[in-house]
């Protein structure tokens, strides 16, 4: 007997505006029900309480894709997406499921997490999203460079190295979200200066509490407002050694 996610369609409402159709309610849970069976295999997550699942996995992936009250607006027309450092699927996976019209990119370096997440987009039918095998730091040198509208990167690194990943990626006038749990004005700082080498602004911090353990969350929206000079990302491993 497996668990079930909670149903809480007035959370969603009044937390994100939205909530799933019956299709989409279906994804999650199956979703769900497959993390916990590649759990067994593979070290994915230690998060299987199904209400701590749909927190931490499911709404918090959604919460960072909401800017100002709404959805990115772009996400409704048909945007082009990165998951920078997956994992599980997170927050890739979810965007994937309410997000029909984009193409999500779901990138991580470990094969054995894509190979599981290849069998999740299967089983769950999810053609509108693809996984790729490598380094942020590498495919941003390469033909991945400055081609996404969104770039999403959770539980990655430092706020700065998941800037240097992601900035890169993003085409002149997208966006960069980086999910952090606490955040610091001292930080905003810090951070302001890697953005600035990086070709981006910081447009928004959002502060907000998880809706069942209150838990504080943040998420960084950095706009590329310039084209990233080529010596960024630096090689494999710099971003992390030597940050901006
Ligand atoms: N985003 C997921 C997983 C976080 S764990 C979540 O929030 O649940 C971090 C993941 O990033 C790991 O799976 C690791 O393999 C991947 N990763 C770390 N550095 C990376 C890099 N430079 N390029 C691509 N993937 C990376």
């Amino acid at each position: 007997m497996t668990n079930s996610l909670p149903i809480v369609a007035e959370t969603w409402q009044q937390t994100l505006n939205w909530q799933p159709n019956p299709q989409q309610q279906l994804k999650f849970q199956q979703l769900y029900e497959l993390i916990l069976e590649g759990n067994r295999q593979l070290n994915l997550t230690r998060i299987t309480d199904p209400q701590e699942f749909w927190e931490k996995h499911l709404w918090d992936s959604l919460r960072g894709i909401v800017l100002q009250g709404k959805f990115i607006p772009s996400l409704e027309t048909g945007a082009s997406v990165i998951d920078i450092g997956t994992g599980a699927g997170f927050p890739g996976i979810p965007v994937a499921i309410v997000a029909p019209n984009c193409t999500i990119t779901l990138l991580d370096s470990t094969r054995k997490k894509i190979t599981f997440i290849d069998t999740i987009l299967t089983r769950l039918a999810l053609g509108n999203a693809k996984t790729l095998l490598g380094r942020a730091e590498e495919i941003g040198q390469q033909q991945h460079r400055q081609i996404y509208d969104i770039a999403l990167i959770r539980a990655v690194g430092t706020a700065s190295a998941c800037a240097e990943y992601a900035l890169p990626l993003v085409k002149q006038g997208g966006l960069a979200v980086i999910y952090r749990g606490t955040w610091t004005k001292e930080e905003t700082k810090s951070l302001q200066n890697a953005v600035n080498q990086l070709g981006g602004v910081i447009e928004c911090i959002e502060q907000f509490t998880t809706p069942l353990s209150n838990s504080i969350r943040h998420c960084l929206y950095l706009r590329k407002v310039a084209t990233t000079p080529t010596n960024f990302p630096r090689a494999v491993g710099v971003p992390t050694q030597k940050p901006l």
